[in-house]
């Protein structure tokens, strides 16, 4: 390797030093923001295959004074590793089932809920006492929520894994597998673990309508998934082609721009009744 100069290396360090700081000025806004509740929550629509909406996925925004509204792509990361992805989660999930509770009281008792569910909490080993404790403050049937884990979640201490995954479905509550596709885990699993959906990764439903394999690959993991009893969700629809191609495969629900954004609690009853 080439050897750096005096100059370059105090270069390197200075941009780490950037970084470092930058880091730990953002760790702290999250902090301050997570115990302000500062956090908020919108709703992306999933549809049927009749275009009707069957339910939402919960998605955090962090709208930060200081750095802008930052992406969870960034935030959630770092919410992992300095342990604020507990407070974090719980203020989302209650969010959510409040709003799915409110849903069904107006007239939308089937719309159910899905949210994000980090990797590390599932490692906490009362992940199930705790969801239940949500749902029942917030008077939601456990059969309206959807929690969405991934490939890796599923990975590392197995026994652990199963038994939560086993908690929750003893329970009512569906788990998704989010991103399918995308990990590193082997198929085998899918059949071991006790999954109800899964969702194919917009990287393959990108380019399911294109030459390049994607359709072969997305149709060869609904096939896969139905074979196994699964519901398939396609993540990232954009494009009425997509859609049509997606459809065709059989995939029970649909979820992307092509229907709508990701959009504020407010704005979800006039959503709804706009279908
Ligand atoms: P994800 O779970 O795969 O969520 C889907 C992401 O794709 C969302 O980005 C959504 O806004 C975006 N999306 C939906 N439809 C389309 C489309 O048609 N085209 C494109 N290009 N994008 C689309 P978002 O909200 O920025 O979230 C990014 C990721 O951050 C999520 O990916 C999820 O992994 C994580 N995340 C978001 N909210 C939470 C949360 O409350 N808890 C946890 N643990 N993770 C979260
Ligand atoms: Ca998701
Ligand atoms: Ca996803
Ligand atoms: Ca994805």
């Amino acid at each position: 390797a080439k050897k750096l100069g005096k100059g370059q290396f105090q270069f390197y360090t200075e941009t780490l030093n950037v970084e470092a700081r930058e880091r730990l000025a953002l760790d702290s806004a999250l902090r301050r923001a997570i115990e302000e509740e500062a956090l908020s929550v919108v709703y992306q629509p999933k549809v049927n295959a009749r275009g009707r909406a069957c339910g939402f996925e919960a998605l955090v925004r962090w709208e930060s004074a200081e750095f802008g509204s930052v992406s969870p792509v960034r935030f959630i990361p770092l919410a992992e590793e300095n342990g604020l992805i507990g407070q974090l989660t719980w203020f989302v999930l209650r969010q959510a089932c409040h709003q799915a509770a409110a849903w069904r009281a107006a007239g939308h008792p089937d719309l159910r809920i899905a949210v994000n569910i980090s990797p590390s909490l599932f490692r906490e080993k009362d992940l199930a006492a705790l969801v239940g404790a949500v749902l029942e403050e917030a008077g939601l049937p456990a059969a309206n929520l959807e929690l969405e884990i991934t490939e890796g979640m599923l990975m590392g201490d197995v026994q652990r894994s199963l038994a939560v995954l086993g908690e929750l479905k003893a329970m009512g509550v569906d788990i998704a597998v989010d991103d399918f596709g995308t990990g590193y885990s082997s198929l085998a699993y899918l059949k071991r673990f006790p999954i109800d959906i899964l969702k194919v990764d917009r990287s393959f439903v990108l380019e399911c309508d294109s030459g390049n394999g994607g359709l072969a690959i997305t149709r060869a993991i609904v096939s896969l998934a139905h074979s196994l009893n699964l519901r398939v969700v396609a993540e990232g629809v954009e494009q009425q082609t997509q859609l049509a191609v997606l459809n065709a495969l059989g995939c029970e629900e649909f979820q992307g721009y092509y229907f709508a954004r990701p959009m504020p609690a407010g704005q979800v009853a006039a959503y709804l009744a706009g279908r």
